[in-house]
């Protein structure tokens, strides 16, 4: 039996394997995928992703030999270019097999432990009496956890509290009735292009239905990923990005390395909690990728998920536990997912966009101090302040 147990290794599993580790929980990592893998992302960490990990005490370790990034370049159907700079100290690029990996090395390091498999099913049992009597637990039930491990077959494993972490789509949160599978939502397609110019600034191109965007990793690899309502064959790609970089860049489909695909990309769970079973990350809900928000959301939240486990451990009433943990998950992520949806809304209409981009032609600070916002060096409530969408559209 181990206190809690956590299907998935990405950020969030690991963030939380991590601070409950540090205070003396057992913890046991479940994670389908042997590490160091790829995972489906822009690569790029925001001002929020790296104070979180200062917070964790590994920004250091974590972030060792990451590409510095200091400014985007934002480009909507076709426009000149519009630089904006980061708040210093900016944002950084790096490999999610390299993160992902260290963030499990650290959790591990605390104490956590890791088995290999794929989550199958859990179900809730209460404690007999004796078993309450005589257990550690004052708070009186358990997982148990079924699993199919590396070699096939078939495990399980019994905790006093169950995280989904697995990501979007979470089975964790499907398998327990805590989210439907949805429909719609955009795709991706990307990888990784070599040869590339040095550079310290992520590109972003919005056009009709989608976005492409390049984001440096290094002085010569930058991480390209394209974004659209369907899924993309290569020749479309090459298309699309000709038509929503106005010609300025190419996919080179056939030069991608490490090259991934995914969609589509809309998962919201509808319950965070049920009993002693929670979850986190983007198994919680999937941000829209253009943010480039999903890692610093994954992070931020694990404190909130670290104090409600705690709160579950000690006996604490799960009903009111999983409210406080609801109303925290709209402050760290659910403001962020007003504010992309209403981005996308601006960029997609024509008169708003036009007037957005002339004033941020004329006074980039405008846009600078709602990306400061929704990248985690302002309070996200400032992005939506009445006074800076004024300026920003009036
Ligand atoms: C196209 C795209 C671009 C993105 N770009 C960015 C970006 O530039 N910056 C950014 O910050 N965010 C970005 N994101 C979002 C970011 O990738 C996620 O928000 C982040 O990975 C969430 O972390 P997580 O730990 O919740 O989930 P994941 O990182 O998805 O980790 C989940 C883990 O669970 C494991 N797992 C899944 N199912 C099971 C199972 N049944 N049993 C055991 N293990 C299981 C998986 O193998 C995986 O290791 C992007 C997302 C997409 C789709």
């Amino acid at each position: 039996m181990t206190d809690v147990a956590i299907v998935g290794a990405g950020p969030a599993g690991t963030s939380l394997a991590l601070q409950l580790a540090r205070s003396g929980c057992d913890v046991t990592i479940l994670e389908r995928r042997v590490f160091p893998r790829t995972k489906v992302c822009g690569e790029y960490l925001a001002g929020g992703a790296r104070s979180a990990l200062s917070d964790l005490s590994i920004e250091d370790r974590a972030l060792r030999g990451a590409h510095p990034i200091r400014s985007i370049s934002l480009s909507a159907f076709g426009s000149e270019p519009v630089r904006l700079r980061l708040p210093s100290p900016g944002a950084v690029s790096l490999e999610r097999a390299v993160l992902d990996s260290r963030l499990l090395e650290a959790a591990l390091a605390a104490g956590a432990s890791l088995k290999q498999g794929s989550f199958m099913r859990s179900s809730e049992r209460s404690l007999s009496n004796r078993a309450r009597k005589t257990g550690r637990s004052s708070s009186n039930g358990l997982v148990d956890v079924v699993y199919r491990d590396e070699h096939g077959a078939e495990r399980s494993l019994s905790a006093r509290v169950l995280v989904g972490a697995d990501g979007a789509w979470s089975a964790v949160a499907q398998r327990n009735g805590m989210a439907k599978p949805g429909a719609g939502g955009r795709w991706a397609v990307g990888g990784h292009l070599e040869g590339q110019t040095d550079s310290d600034e992520l590109e972003m191109y919005v056009g009709p239905g989608g976005y492409y965007a390049r984001n440096p990793l290094s002085a010569t690899v930058v991480n390209s990923m394209l974004v659209l309502p369907r899924p993309a064959q290569a020749s479309e790609a090459e298309a699309a990005v000709a038509t929503i970089t106005s010609g300025r860049r190419r996919f080179e489909a056939d030069a991608l390395q490490r090259r991934v695909a995914i969609g589509p990309l809309r998962y919201a769970a509808e319950h965070l909690c049920a009993r002693r079973t929670i979850l986190t990350g983007d198994a919680a809900g999937l941000l829209d990728p253009f943010t480039g928000q999903g890692v610093s959301c994954a992070l931020r939240l694990s404190f909130s998920a670290a104090e409600t486990i705690a709160g579950l451990l000690a006996g604490g009433r799960p009903e009111r536990l999983a409210a406080r943990y609801a109303a925290e998950w709209r402050r760290a992520v659910g403001m962020r997912k007003v504010l992309s949806f209403l981005i996308d809304a601006l960029m997609r209409n024509g008169a708003l966009r036009r007037r957005a981009h002339a004033k941020v032609r004329q006074d980039p600070s405008i846009a600078e101090a709602m990306l400061a916002a929704i990248s985690g060096y302002a309070p996200i409530g400032a992005a939506l302040s009445p006074g800076l969408l004024w300026r920003l559209l009036a």
